[in-house]
């Protein structure tokens, strides 16, 4: 079968692989859909501390189960599937407390495991032992069903953020998660919602589909006065940097309207990871600042539910789809934001 695997930075090689078969507790997928995002660039460009290669890539993941290893119950070749990204073990002390997303010894699909940028993929027995694979719904397409995963870390972030009715929210970044933000948002029942990215031909393409209330081109404007005019001086109840930018997030902490939430849904790079926080704005404003860090076997069943019942659309935002061969220019169009959603049909 054919594999798109990471060797090291900048060597992503197209090979030929015997097929993995199903062992005890595993299931064995035949990959429909596997769609990338930044995270693919940025071990494309730098390599990950837990990816020893040679690996297959890809973690949004979504296939037909063609095999099933001794002692899987309740699934069959033909049931269509989505496979969770991240791993949580299930068993630490965070896992017991339902903290999955930030388990200790969480692990992943395309880094510790092969992933899905392959026409077959073996599903470790440790995602069947959370929960971690999903059936998708009948009406779904494969290729939505594989915007789950992202979809699912981006509710996490907007649950820590407790966005809601009313709320007006800023998305700090205009890709694929920024997207799915601004959507996610309008189903939970935000008032307003403004979408904000650098790149100005980016943000217009994002705007088209998924029609905030407002765009701010922080190219060319002071984002942090912008969203204050827009809200009569207020704020925003909630400012989601969807981008790996400190001095979004610290314009974010600026026009935070009182009692507001910041989530910092994009991390920095690791060697720049220090932002000034005025501490008194946090103190007298009664801010809350949240993380995330992807999301939990749960989320991504939620997420693909919203998706399959309408609340979140997604297939309009899968605006390329590329076959495996071609991962490398997948790969360069999500570097350039040259699109929302691109999504590899091996
Ligand atoms: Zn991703
Ligand atoms: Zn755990």
């Amino acid at each position: 079968m054919k594999v798109a695997r990471f060797h090291a930075p900048g060597d992503i090689r197209i090979e030929d692989v015997a097929e993995p078969i199903a062992g005890a507790g595993e299931v064995k997928i035949r990959v429909r859909n596997c769609s990338t995002c930044g995270t693919d660039v940025k071990i494309y460009k730098h390599g990950h501390h837990h990816i020893r290669p040679p690996r297959v890539m890809g973690h949004e993941i979504a296939g037909e189960i063609v095999g099933v290893g001794e002692g899987v119950t309740g699934w069959e070749p033909g049931d269509r599937v989505q496979v969770i990204a991240a791993i949580p073990c299930g068993q630490c002390e965070e896992c017991r407390r339902g903290h999955m997303t930030v388990c200790p010894n969480q692990e992943s699909m395309g880094y510790h495991y092969d992933g899905g940028f392959a026409q077959y993929m073996v599903v470790p027995a440790k995602v069947l032992a959370v929960g971690g694979l999903n059936r998708i719904p009948d009406e779904l397409g494969f290729a939505e069903a594989s915007v789950a995963e992202p979809l699912a870390c981006v509710l996490n972030g907007q649950e820590l953020a407790r966005v809601g009715e009313d709320d007006d929210v800023v998305v700090m970044g205009a890709g694929p998660i920024g997207c799915l933000h601004v959507r996610l948002a309008r189903s939970r029942g935000a008032g307003r919602v403004f979408l904000a990215d650098l790149n100005a031909d980016r943000l217009a393409m994002a705007a088209a589909l998924v029609r905030p209330d407002a765009t701010i081109c922080a190219g060319d404007t002071d984002v942090v006065d912008e969203v204050l005019k827009l809200t009569g001086g207020r704020g925003a109840d909630v400012v989601i940097t969807a981008a790996a930018s400190g001095t979004a997030q610290q314009q974010a902490l600026q026009m935070t309207a009182r009692q507001g939430r910041v989530s910092f849904f994009g991390g920095l790079p690791k060697d720049d990871p220090i932002i000034q926080v005025d501490s008194n704005l946090v103190h007298y404003r009664e801010l809350t600042i949240v993380g995330a860090n992807g999301s939990s076997p749960a989320h991504n069943a939620r997420a693909l539910q919203l998706i399959a019942e309408g609340a979140v659309p997604v297939s309009d935002l899968i605006t390329h789809r590329l076959p495996l061969a071609e991962v490398l220019d997948a790969i360069d169009i999500v570097s350039r934001g040259a699109a929302i959603k691109v999504t590899i049909e091996p």
